[in-house]
């Protein structure tokens, strides 16, 4: 069946709207991936609609209140199986393609979008199994941060990619960075493919891409290649 995901959030069209489009709106429409939307606003109990307040303490900004997000967040949770509750915020662990892998493989996800200054923080404390960050900066709400990880999420599902190899091809799913790609025309004013690449011989295609792969990772993330632990061909690749 099809992987769920639910989102807790102010903006549900925003969601709908970054995930519309290419493989990740494709698997939606082959029944590869659910997700729905739960606004907090629709679970408020005054005539305003009220979902933030002013913080405890004083100072700028409003913080989302427990009442309506907390009933918006069980009935996202609600359902069969275990769920997996994440927070995305700033300050949560910095999301990985291993990480992404992990939440591919289940259980069923619930995400909670923060908007304002963030969540009252007993709210975590009680609801949430973990925090996401996206990156070292802070965003206007989680909706851009949830959207991200159900994309890297989305592509992973058996049967979204065509090409059922590029997943595994891409950057970090070996601990590499990817190589170079080139399409036609194979000469041009911007210049030639790589003649290897034109060769037909698949070995030493493979080759010259392992090697591109371990050379830019060498260049441009050797915290990767500290990382990884590098199989036989590419540690002699290495040493020629
Ligand atoms: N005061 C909070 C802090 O400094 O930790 C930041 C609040 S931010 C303006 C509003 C919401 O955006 C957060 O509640 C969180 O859901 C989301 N957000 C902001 N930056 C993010 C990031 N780097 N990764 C994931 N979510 C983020």
């Amino acid at each position: 069946g099809a992987m769920r995901i639910d989102v807790v959030t102010l903006f549900p069209e925003l969601i709908e709207n970054c995930l519309r489009s290419g493989v990740v709106g494709r698997a939606q429409e082959r029944g590869l991936l659910a997700v729905r939307t739960w606004n907090p606003r629709d679970f408020a109990t005054d005539s305003h609609r009220t979902v933030d307040d002013r913080p405890c303490g004083g100072g700028p900004g409003m913080v989302m209140m427990i009442g309506p997000l907390q009933a918006a967040l069980e009935r996202a949770q609600d359902g069969d199986g275990p769920v997996r509750t994440v927070y995305l915020s700033p300050q949560g662990v910095r999301l990985t393609q291993a990480k992404v892998a992990q939440f591919a493989r289940g259980p069923r996800l619930v995400l909670l979008c923060g908007r304002y200054e963030g969540v009252d923080e007993r709210l975590l404390a009680h609801a949430v199994d973990e925090e996401v960050s996206i990156g070292d900066y802070v965003l206007s709400g989680g909706e851009l941060a949830a959207a991200v990880l159900i994309d890297a999420i989305g592509r992973l599902q058996d049967g979204a990619l065509n090409d059922a190899q590029s997943a595994e091809q891409d950057s970090f799913s070996d601990g590499l960075l990817d190589c170079p790609h080139y399409t036609r025309p194979v000469r041009g004013a911007l210049g030639d493919v790589p003649p290897v690449l034109l060769s037909g011989d698949h070995a030493a295609i493979r080759r010259w891409r392992r090697k591109q792969a371990l050379g830019r990772t060498w260049l441009r993330r050797p915290d990767l290649l500290a990382r990884t632990e590098l199989d036989a061909e590419s540690r002699r690749l290495l040493d020629e």
